[in-house]
């Protein structure tokens, strides 16, 4: 009997003839030689985090778990380079150890760092790319077993970074970093017509800057992450006890909220009203970067679907996905989430090219059904016009 192998979600599994956990390039070219004579497929998987079927296979699935080293830190040159089944979580700890850190992050550390690059997972500010944009040099192995190392001079470089775990395993990366920084994060419940009026500038003005829509309701949330110039001191004892320990009940309380609007779907906007009644003052707090950027205060599951679009287009979008709700009679117990990032030159990412917003559906239960008609409804307006169209892959 195959080994059984699902993701994250457990929205998507697959029965691998074999899962494999090679420690080093070695065996991870008698793994590929071996599939070659048996005329296997492979598909490598990281932590299994994508929401799609990225990662499946009814080959030989690859973990690449034990391949988790940091291999060399430059400090000079501002670059780190490691194996590719380390985690963000990992990375940045051993970063910080050493007075350095990540630029951007998404909203999670619990991805590989090659999983991440490889689909172009992002954070938001208006300045920054995917992941994938940090890349500075990364080495490939191909079905054959060869490794090809790729630079930024390279012509292919933008076509391989981020590559759908299609074009071959990456076994090396290294990436840029920067010395330890500091985040004030800034978060405030607003009506959601007055902060779609200025959108524009609060994208300009702020390093990072994201916001939920929360459906059934009137009202928005925003996020405002900026680079502390000034010298700064960590917050006191006594403000981090209390930051920590409002972050553990909004995070129970996130927990509670999604159980009892899955179970109750009417008392969602109940629900929405109450918390953002108990979030009126919002939130003023600083931190090293990483602990600031991931929005790690999730202690349950659910769907997302996320499209990046043109900038001019979202707030229409917006509109019309609240329409549709409404329409359809859709009990959303999540927010939709709107994030922005620079254009980027790599081929298969979103932001190719493009200035970008993305939008993105959560919702939590497990009814896959219902789930799916939301994203059906909810693709026929984010997709635009087929030339506009770009699903973010995960
Ligand atoms: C709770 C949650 C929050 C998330 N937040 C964000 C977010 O804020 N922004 C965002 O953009 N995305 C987000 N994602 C999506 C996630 O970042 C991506 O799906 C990412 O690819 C997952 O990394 P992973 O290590 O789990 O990869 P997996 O899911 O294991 O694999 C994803 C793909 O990467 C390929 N791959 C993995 N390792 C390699 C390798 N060494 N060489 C070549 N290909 C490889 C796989 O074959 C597969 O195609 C989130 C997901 C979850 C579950």
């Amino acid at each position: 009997m195959s080994p059984a192998w699902s993701n994250w979600r457990g929205n998507v599994s697959c029965n691998p003839k074999s899962i494999v956990e090679p420690s080093s390039n070695e065996d991870l070219k008698k793994v590929l030689a071996m599939a070659r004579t048996e005329k296997m497929k492979v598909k490598v998987v990281g932590s299994g985090h994508s929401w799609s079927e990225a990662a499946c296979t009814d080959g030989v699935l690859v973990s690449l778990k034990r391949l988790n080293r940091v291999i060399e830190l430059d400090r000079e040159r501002g670059t780190v380079t490691v194996e590719p089944g380390i985690t963000l979580n990992s990375l940045n700890q051993y970063l910080d150890q050493h007075g350095m850190a990540l630029e951007n992050l998404g909203a999670i550390t619990k991805q590989t760092i090659s999983g991440a690059i490889a689909m172009a997972t992002h954070g938001t500010g208006d300045k920054n790319g995917s992941l994938a944009s940090a890349v500075v040099e990364l080495e490939l192995m191909k079905a054959s077993g060869e490794v090809v190392r790729y630079q930024q001079d390279n012509p292919t470089f933008y076509g391989v970074c981020v590559n759908l775990g299609a074009l071959g395993i990456i076994t090396k990366l290294t990436l840029r970093c920067v010395p330890t920084f500091f985040l004030r994060d800034i978060q405030q419940p607003m009506l959601t017509d007055l902060l779609r009026k200025e959108i524009d500038t609060l994208v300009k003005e702020n390093d990072h800057f994201q916001f939920f829509e929360f459906p059934h309701t009137s009202r928005s949330y925003w996020f405002k992450f900026n680079k502390m110039d000034e010298p700064v001191t960590p917050m006191p004892l006594w403000r981090q006890f209390l930051d920590d320990l409002s972050r553990t009940i909004s995070r129970e309380g996130n927990g509670i909220g999604d159980w009892i609007t899955r179970t109750f779907p009417f008392t969602i906007p109940l629900i929405f009203r109450v918390a953002f009644f108990t979030n009126l003052r919002g939130l003023n707090r600083w931190d090293k970067s990483f602990k600031i950027l991931a929005f790690e205060n999730i202690n349950f599951t659910y769907s997302e679907l996320e499209y990046a679009i043109p900038r001019s287009a979202a707030i229409k979008a917006l509109e019309q996905i609240h329409q549709m709700i409404k329409n359809q009679g859709f009990r959303i117990n999540l927010p939709i989430s709107v994030r922005f990032a620079s254009s980027e030159e790599h081929w298969l990412s979103p932001l190719y090219q493009r200035e970008s917003v993305y939008i993105s559906l959560n919702l939590s239960g497990s009814d896959f059904k219902v789930i799916e008609n939301y994203h059906r409804e909810a693709e026929q307006i984010l997709i635009l016009k087929r030339s506009l169209k770009r699903p973010d892959f995960f």
